[in-house]
């Protein structure tokens, strides 16, 4: 796959707690937060551990979820011997990028879209307050998108003892793409937008650049972060 990627502050915040990570078959993004630079830290952190991960001795899915519970506890280990990184987490949203499948492993509220036949799909659920409300049915899209805890995590990576993991996997069809990012472009572009941008650019990385663009241009509220896979 043509793969690009691009990570920003935005126009607002100080510092990047975004980052991403491509090595060969993983595509990774993580927002971190914390006080001080704990997010930086934290998303670092897990993204190092999944770099540095040997992948491929073992069954994908299982090899996914053992380097993210091993960046779990590298994140909380970090954090009980420095007190300022008390409490920090991160979001990782990765994708394991094997023949024909694609393995997902997710926490907190980055996302990853399977961008098929013109159509863009969000395949991983927000961990957010306002997205658990809206799954239970007691709130409607319009609410949760106003919401004033849209972006309260209800997991991450590091901030709590117990890592609930979001699993899952589909096939990969010839000419499926993929398109993972942090809140910082999904709560300033629709689907619609993502998916104009998408088309409109024929690499990966002109696509990835373009998207951090238009989230620029509409104010850039949060540090924003953007992978793209396309067909070759
Ligand atoms: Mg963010």
């Amino acid at each position: 796959m043509d793969v690009g990627a691009r990570t920003h502050v935005g126009k607002v915040r100080r510092n990047n707690e975004d980052g991403y990570l491509v090595r060969d078959g993983l595509l990774a993004v993580a927002d971190g937060m914390g006080g001080h630079r704990a997010g930086e830290v934290a998303s670092g952190t897990v993204l190092a551990v999944l770099r540095d991960y040997p992948f491929g001795a073992g069954e994908p899915a299982a090899e996914l979820e053992q380097a993210m519970r091993a960046a779990h506890a590298k994140v909380r280990q970090l954090a009980t011997e420095d007190a300022s990184m008390a409490g920090m987490g991160t979001t990782l949203t990765v994708a394991l990028v094997c023949p024909g499948r694609v393995h997902v492993g997710h926490v907190g509220d980055s996302r990853l879209y399977l961008w098929r036949q013109g159509q863009l799909r969000q395949m991983t659920a927000d961990h957010s307050v306002a997205a658990e409300l809206l799954r239970a049915g007691q709130i409607d899209e319009e609410a949760a998108r106003v919401h004033p805890h849209r972006h309260v995590l209800t997991r991450a990576i590091g901030a709590v003892p117990e890592l609930e993991i979001d699993l899952l996997e589909f096939p990969l069809e010839a000419g499926d793409g993929l398109l993972l990012c942090t809140d910082g472009l999904s709560s300033l572009l629709d689907e619609d937008d993502m998916l104009r941008v998408l088309v409109e650019h024929s690499t990966a990385q002109a696509a990835a650049d373009a998207l951090v663009q238009l989230a620029l241009a509409r104010g850039g509220i949060d540090n924003v972060t953007v992978v793209v896979a396309r067909p070759d």
